[in-house]
């Protein structure tokens, strides 16, 4: 198994090319970063090599790092195996940046290019960046960038050293504290690479640039005599300006609590005030420091390992492909249309029905609308919008659903409504297609009932927008049979989201876990906790949205309808008068939140976001003792995770890894933990048993610690550790 392999022209280029077998990217591996140094050793030591293309064999150039080599690294040597293996890596990097030149004269180098037929990530962009000269082919599909930082990480391959040093601390900011991905005309305007051309001229151009750069050219700046950094380091004035503000910013976006986010200024700022080499090794430890802490442990487990692992199906049945080639979609409202232009912009062929010609073609001009602001932002082609809409078929004819794989069901939230729908689709369609509702309150299972076919019928709940949306829940009800669990999956495969597969529950895992967070939110302002306070804390924590807002995004007026048939269901023991006072206080002020332009805060008359609403303080006055940010700040993390924890328990759940990736992806959950179980295994069992008793003390049972947690915390045992073979 080799990954580079290398051979040398008649004309003294050497072309080493990346081509890992049996995977359709390439990923860097420790052996792989070996191979790739014995080459490189090889060609700087033969004299008949002049010049060196380093290239892929794939249509794309590379991923990045794979990941699980890194928490193999830490796993196995701590800190220092960390340390010791990316000191390594730098060693090979900064060997082909000198490329065998004199350390004195600076002359005597061999130029080396990367040459980019595609997307270059990660590492991917790292071993250019080390090289003299990068050339993309113009391939508007590439994505060129240092993604690091979204799953917990930075780049600690020299990526973080070399960009700031070649674009200067500001305009090196949003690709490194923001993974900003560019294509290859953008990376060029953006000074990342050098060159753009033809794709079918890639390695012409990359091999006449080896034979006719001069000496001087293969000398990077910072290696250069009197380099300056460009934009100033911290102590010049213009970069001291540039410091304070990339600073505040990074805290203002991450609020603090993404190490990593630390870490990579830390590394960019002390880097900045020392040599190159000493800058790199401030690189490794910084890289090192994050990799040790839990956070990015946890994320790179749910945001890379683990959500990788559900996107390929490691909860899917065992039953044959369910490929979907035909999809009906009942209700061309703001969810069907959403779900038709997924499809169809997936290949799949689309028949979007709602109960009026033009209800449905109304669906369809939505896919028109996001194809055409694609077009404007240069994503897609005028032909591929063309090609996506002449999949999707808008009428309110049933028979058009004929040779349909799968059906998906968006009309309204209304039993009677969907059951009519379901008879009808049923009558229309083949004996072996699958059906799915994408209801969000009504059980999987009782509206199966109007089904003749009920094995063959399922919950697949998108998220609001569906195009931007990556969770996708799929709900097995109580007869739900596991080819209709496949063709779920397979579906979600196509439109390449995330799935979760969780069992039938009053409102399934996520708005499970939302609804207690958004409560806890609003109980506290019944009790005089100042709004300001609850809406920080929780943004304090890791969360995007406080409780107040997201109420006012998702509407007061359903929050208000969502209780009604809650406590409807529940009886005597509905936990939630004291929010609904709240709630239904708001919605009889005609405060219907952010669509009202009127909520929890106020807004202008452009729907813009002003500030709280001040007169909320004239029914629920602010209570002259205030509690601490932590307290706040316990009580709204656990009223998700205990939910979390007791969906788990309850067998709605059936995988922690998909509580974890379901809760970041569905509903924002602290990010840098790693999930609701991931903050758990931080915080430990023992930890999180406390905060619940006192909680529980001051607030009620609602904070009481599952039996799951107390075992636990009994036995040490952790989440991850007990189901190790599930973890990373
Ligand atoms: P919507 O009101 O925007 O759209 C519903 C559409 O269904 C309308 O176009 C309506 O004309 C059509 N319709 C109604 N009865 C029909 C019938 N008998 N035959 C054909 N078409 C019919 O509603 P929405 O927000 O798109 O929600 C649709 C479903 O998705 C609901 O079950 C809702 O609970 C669920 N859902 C909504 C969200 C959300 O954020 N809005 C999120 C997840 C799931």
């Amino acid at each position: 198994m080799t990954d580079f392999t290398m051979i040398l022209d008649a004309d003294g280029v050497a072309t080493i090319t990346w081509d890992v077998p049996g995977k359709s990217m390439n990923v860097m591996s420790l052996a792989g970063f070996a191979e790739l140094n014995a080459h490189i050793d090889t060609a700087l030591a033969d004299a008949a090599v002049k010049g060196i293309i380093i290239t892929s064999g794939k249509k794309d150039f590379a991923g990045g790092m794979d990941l699980n080599v890194i928490a193999k690294m830490r796993d196995d040597g701590g800190a220092e195996g960390i340390f010791t293996g990316v000191m390594q890596m730098h060693q090979i990097l900064r060997k082909i940046e000198r490329a065998g030149m004199d350390p004195k004269t600076l002359k005597g180098g061999k130029p080396i290019v990367a040459a980019l037929p595609g997307t270059a990530l990660g590492i991917g962009l790292e071993l250019p960046l080390a090289c003299h000269r990068i050339i993309a082919a113009d391939n508007p599909k590439a994505k060129i960038g240092l993604p690091e930082i979204m799953v917990g990480i930075f780049p600690g391959a020299g990526g973080t050293t070399r960009l700031v040093r070649k674009m200067g601390a500001m305009m090196a900011a949003p690709f490194l504290l923001e993974g900003k991905l560019s294509d290859p005309k953008a990376a060029k305007a953006g000074g990342i690479i050098d060159e753009v051309v033809a794709p079918e001229d890639l390695l012409t151009r990359a091999k006449d640039w080896v034979l006719s750069t001069k000496e001087a050219d293969l000398v990077k700046p910072w290696d250069a005599k009197g380099y300056k950094m460009p934009g100033g380091t911290p102590y010049h004035p213009a970069g001291y300006m540039t410091f304070v503000g990339a600073n505040a910013m990074a805290l203002g976006k991450t609020m603090g609590v993404y190490p990593a986010a630390k870490a990579l200024l830390g590394a960019v700022y002390e880097g900045a005030l020392v040599p190159f080499d000493v800058a790199l090794k401030i690189e490794a430890r910084q890289f090192t420091s994050v990799l040790m802490n839990p956070s990015s442990t946890a994320m790179i487990r749910s945001l890379f390992i683990n959500k990788e692992a559900l996107e390929k199906g490691a909860n899917r049945p065992d039953a044959p492909d369910q490929t979907v080639r035909k999809v009906g979609i009942i209700g061309a409202g703001m969810m069907g249309a959403g779900i038709a232009y997924v499809s169809a912009n997936a290949g799949i062929e689309v028949v979007l029905i709602d109960a009026a010609q033009d209800a449905a073609d109304r669906g369809k001009a939505h896919s028109a609308a996001l194809l055409d602001k694609g077009i404007q932002r240069r994503k897609v082609t005028v032909e591929k919008k063309a090609e996506v809409l002449a999949r999707i078929t808008a009428t309110t004819d049933y028979a058009a659903l004929s040779g349909c794989d799968l059906i998906v069901e968006a009309v309204f939230e209304d039993p009677k409504v969907k059951a009519e729908v379901t008879a009808r689709v049923e009558a229309a369609t083949g004996p072996d297609c699958i059906f799915a509702t994408n209801t969000s309150t009504l059980p999987i299972s009782s509206l199966a009932k109007a089904s003749g076919r009920p094995d063959q019928f399922i919950g697949i709940h998108f998220f609001s927008p569906v195009d931007k949306m990556m969770l996708v829940e799929i709900i097995r009800g109580k007869q739900t049979g596991d080819r209709a669990v496949a063709c779920a999956l397979d579906f979600v495969r196509q439109i390449r989201k995330t799935p979760i597969v969780v069992n039938d529950a009053r409102f399934f895992y996520a708005n499970r876990c939302i609804i207690p967070y958004i409560n806890e939110g609003i109980r506290m302002v019944a009790e005089g906790v100042e709004p300001a306070l609850v809406e920080n804390a929780a943004k304090l924590v890791g969360m995007p949205l406080g409780p107040l807002q997201l109420v006012d995004e998702t509407s007061i007026d359903l929050g208000v309808k969502i209780a009604r048939a809650t406590r409807a269901a529940m009886g005597d023991a509905y936990p939630d008068g004291a929010v609904d006072a709240v709630l239904f206080w708001m919605a009889d002020q005609g405060r219907l939140g952010k669509k009202a332009n009127a909520g929890f805060y106020a807004y202008d008359d452009a729907g813009k976001r002003q500030g709280l609403w001040e007169g909320l303080a004239s029914q629920y006055p602010v209570a002259k003792d205030q509690p601490d940010l932590t307290l706040v700040q316990h009580r709204l993390l656990m009223a998700q995770v205990l939910e979390a924890v007791r969906a788990l328990q309850d067998g709605v759940l059936t995988d922690i890894r998909e509580g974890d990736v379901g809760a970041i992806l569905g509903w924002g959950f602290a990010p840098w933990s790693g999930g609701p179980f991931g903050w758990l295994d931080i915080i430990g069992a023992a930890r999180a048993v406390e905060i619940c008793d006192a909680l529980t003390a001051s607030f009620g049972a609602r904070f009481a610690a599952p039996a799951l947690l107390r075992d636990m915390a009994a036995s040490g045992a952790t989440l991850y550790g007990k189901t190790a073979r599930q973890a990373a």
